[in-house]
């Protein structure tokens, strides 16, 4: 079977399709903000003005190869309320048009699914940060169980913020990755882990203010490495209470080499695996609402207009995972 995905909770409208087993086409259209970070009516109206071209792309595709649609998914949230909007009102008229069932799709169970089909990973702690969540998450009895996560913002928007006030343009993630190579030496700034929670805005602050009297390059890597330390902890003990052989890191941050070298040490010293998916499947993109939609349709979920609302506040833990041998 195939399904056509549409993602656009944020800065990325993306569509694509696949089938059980590879991704048969995508196609995105980037938001990136003139000044300053994301605006969510700037970013809607970026996704309205491209959506004709990017679904209709991905309809081109489907037809020069004589390729049926089974189903339309769409990122049904969480996410910023008008770019949810603007794409479930694409998703809607596509699947009435098509004559298929429609899926709305959780965009954080879509970053777990997707990293877990394109890494190998089976039964994973999931470490997922991105701009807008961070989360250390693993399946207990047919959910996604929030072991862990942050109290203020998320750590991408904690780099990005920090990226934007010491003159790095948004994204500033892999600007401040570039910069964290050239260090010479760690400053100390607040690791703050509460419990199983974390905190990352006092950071962010702090690392804004050693700028003022440090070496940039230095702080951005020990900005990188308390952020990333405190997330390692956290992972750890939530692989060590619900007894995880596997990590698994998701989400755009995901692209960060340290992290993923960090978490990796973590994992080989505990006797555990670590899995990273390929870099283009760790931010937001169309294929992992399309693969998610498959699976949640292979195991009979439909989601009917009426219940086709959006969801800006959908927590990864409101998802029932009926599908996969999942349940542990
Ligand atoms: P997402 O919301 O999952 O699409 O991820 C976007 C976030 O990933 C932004 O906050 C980026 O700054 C961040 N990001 C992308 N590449 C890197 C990197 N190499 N290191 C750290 N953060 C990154
Ligand atoms: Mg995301």
């Amino acid at each position: 079977m195939i399904v056509f995905g549409l993602e656009g909770t944020a800065w990325n409208l993306s569509a694509a399709l696949v089938d059980e087993r590879e991704v048969l086409y995508e196609k995105s259209a980037t938001y990136t903000p003139a000044k300053g970070g994301i605006h969510p009516r700037e970013a809607s109206q970026h996704h309205a003005e491209h959506m004709a071209r990017v679904v209709g792309d991905v309809i081109a595709y489907a037809r020069e190869n004589d390729l049926q649609m089974d189903a339309v998914a769409f990122s049904q949230g969480p996410g910023l309320g008008p770019c949810l909007r603007t794409v479930a009102t694409a998703a809607r008229a596509l699947s009435l048009k098509l004559e298929v069932p429609l899926l709305g799709v959780n965009h954080c169970v879509a970053h777990i699914e997707v990293g877990k089909w394109r890494s190998g990973s089976t039964d994973p702690a999931v470490i997922y940060v991105s701009g807008a969540n961070t989360q250390v998450l693993a399946l207990r009895q047919g959910r996604y169980r929030i072991f862990g996560e942050t109290l203020d913002i998320s750590i991408g928007n904690a780099i990005d913020k920090f990226a934007r006030t010491v003159g790095l343009s948004h994204p500033g993630g892999p600007k401040v990755e570039e910069l964290a190579g050239k260090a010479r030496r760690y400053i100390p700034l607040p690791y703050t882990v509460k419990g199983m929670d974390l905190s990352f805005s006092g950071l962010s602050t702090a690392a804004t203010e050693a700028a003022k009297s440090h070496d940039l390059a230095d702080v951005c890597y020990s900005l990188q490495e308390t952020a990333f330390a405190m997330l390692v902890e956290v992972t750890e003990r939530a692989m060590a209470h619900a007894e995880k052989k596997e990590a698994m890191l998701v989400g755009g941050v995901g692209a960060n080499k340290r992290l993923g070298e960090m978490l990796d040490i973590m994992c080989r010293e505990r006797g555990a695996r670590f899995f990273l998916p390929e870099r283009k499947y760790m931010g937001d993109n169309g294929s992992m609402i399309a693969h998610t939609g498959l699976i949640m349709f292979k195991s009979g979920i439909r989601t009917p207009l009426a219940k086709s609302c959006v969801r800006p506040g959908f927590r990864t833990d409101d998802v029932e995972v009926t599908w996969g041998p999942t349940n542990s």
